[in-house]
């Protein structure tokens, strides 16, 4: 085990948006910042999607900047394809962090991100990026717009054919890399692990997985953003351009019971709300307004919790270009038995009270956000505390919405309950804050 001798003056866990804002708040106020992150670029969600709520900007224009400003800052250590081992707490406040560097079998200083050893490499398998609607090759470029953009090896897909040796010029291919383990010793920690996408198959009423026309909101989000994997927005089960859409908000959000837990029959109940669905699916709505003229949509709804700066303007909006909103709860989605691949949904009509059946050839789950589930297990000798839906527990909501339970860790984003970009972002201004002022005392 290698032991860094630098010591940082803080941590941050996850390279998503709320990660970069707070890593680059503190870097430039001069702090020495160590960024780790488990997959191999930063980005987090956000880079997965189209265009944002309430402006209708390009997600990726908004993103990458930082991005590169995070990746480049000369106070900034940047640690990729990295997991957190272990942080224990010492008896002078600071904090002993064990990582593990898993190997990338491409050595970061040579690759010039050319692709020519993707070109070559004639191993297939699904792009995690792009929700599995598309493939990648065993080596690859996280996707397009990866920061920084080099390559990687998927080594459980690989068959050692040495293509890709022999087509990387500079010789950037070494699989004889080995994972690095290495301790290093920081003086606080910011947690924004971010969160988990309830997976469709948790509402089993629903047909996701089983009826290849449901997708779910993400995979929308890779379907109509500008790097989107198809050239037009098409049904998964048969290339199709769909003609009448349907989105089922709460898909994962609102349960009843007051714990996320499973319900039997690979069924999950999560009662929270999930707060960005609402507004995620009305973008997508006027989104597939712009590239299906013709098409109908139609968004079924418990309440619509337009809650932010421009929001309920943002609802309006979408129901002045011709949205259909319905106030149901639906039921059950089945698919239609004259083998067209389109989709029966059977609600209650909350107005009439009233149940009804609804026609339409592709449905999109809206689904709700759950927690990152490996934060707790990193902390060895100080309990970091999570509220009743498992995120990370904020000391005081509202007067400390950045503290901890334990002294020196601070969360920001979606890893203390969901939350929109904006307030991912506020919250990171928040902890970083919190962190500088925390550092004046250690
Ligand atoms: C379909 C969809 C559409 C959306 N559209 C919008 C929109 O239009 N406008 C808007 O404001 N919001 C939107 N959102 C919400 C937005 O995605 C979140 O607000 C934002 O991503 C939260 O950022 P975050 O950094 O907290 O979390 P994340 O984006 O989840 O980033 C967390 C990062 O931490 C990393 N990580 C996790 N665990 C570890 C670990 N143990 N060690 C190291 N790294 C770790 C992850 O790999 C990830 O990079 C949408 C969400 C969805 C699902
Ligand atoms: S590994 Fe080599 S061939 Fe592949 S992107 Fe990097 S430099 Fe190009
Ligand atoms: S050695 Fe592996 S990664 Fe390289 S071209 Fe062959 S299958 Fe692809």
């Amino acid at each position: 085990m290698q032991e860094e001798s630098k010591i940082f003056d803080t941590l941050v866990i996850g390279g998503g948006i709320a990660g970069q804002e707070t890593a680059l708040s503190l870097a430039e106020m001069d702090y020495q910042v160590l960024l780790v992150e488990k997959d191999l670029s930063i980005g987090g969600k956000m880079i997965q999607l189209s265009k944002v709520f309430p402006t209708l900007d390009c997600a990726a224009c908004i993103t990458t900047p930082k991005m590169s400003e995070t990746a480049r800052h000369h106070n900034i250590s940047l640690k990729l394809n990295t997991v957190i081992d272990d942080i224990r707490k010492n008896g002078d406040g600071a904090f002993e962090v064990t990582i593990t560097e898993k190997p990338r079998y491409v050595d970061p200083s040579l690759c010039t991100g050319c692709q020519e050893c993707e070109f070559v490499c004639p191993q297939v398998i699904n792009d995690h990026y792009n929700y599995n609607m598309v493939g990648r090759k065993a080596i690859y470029i996280p996707f397009n717009l990866a920061n920084p953009k080099i390559a990687a090896i998927d080594i459980d897909n690989c068959i050692h054919c040495m293509r890709c040796v022999k087509a990387c010029a500079p010789k950037a291919i070494n699989f004889k890399e080995e994972e690095r383990k290495t301790t290093v010793k920081v003086k606080s920690v910011v947690v924004c692990t971010g969160f988990r996408l309830f997976p469709g198959a948790g509402k089993p009423d629903y047909g996701f997985g089983q009826y290849p026309n449901i997708v779910d909101s993400l995979q929308m989000d890779r379907l109509i953003a500008p790097t989107r994997p198809f050239n037009s927005v098409v049904r998964p089960g048969d290339g199709k351009a769909p003609e009448n859409i349907a989105y089922v908000l709460c898909a994962g959000s609102r349960d009843s019971g007051i714990e996320n837990k499973e319900c039997g029959g690979g069924c999950f109940n999560n009662p929270i709300c999930s707060q960005i669905c609402c507004m995620y699916s009305i973008k997508q709505a006027q989104l597939l307004m712009g590239a299906l003229p013709m098409a109908d949509i139609t968004i079924y709804y418990i309440d619509i919790r337009a809650f932010g700066k421009g929001y309920e303007e943002f609802f309006q909006q979408s129901k002045g270009m011709g949205v259909n909103f319905v106030k149901g709860k639906v039921a059950k989605i089945k698919e239609n038995s004259n083998g067209s691949g389109d989709l029966v949904l059977q609600y209650e009509d909350i107005h009439s009270g009233v149940y009804k059946e609804a026609k339409h050839d592709m449905v999109i789950l809206s689904v709700g956000v759950l927690p990152e589930n490996n934060v707790t297990g990193m902390f060895s000798n100080e309990k970091l505390e999570l509220d009743d839906f498992k995120f990370v527990k904020q000391k005081d909501p509202f007067l400390n919405p950045a503290l901890t339970s334990i002294a020196g860790v601070f969360v920001a984003g979606m890893a203390s309950g969901p939350k929109d970009i904006p307030d991912s972002i506020l919250s990171a201004g928040c902890a970083a804050t919190e962190v500088a002022t925390y550092l004046k005392t250690v």
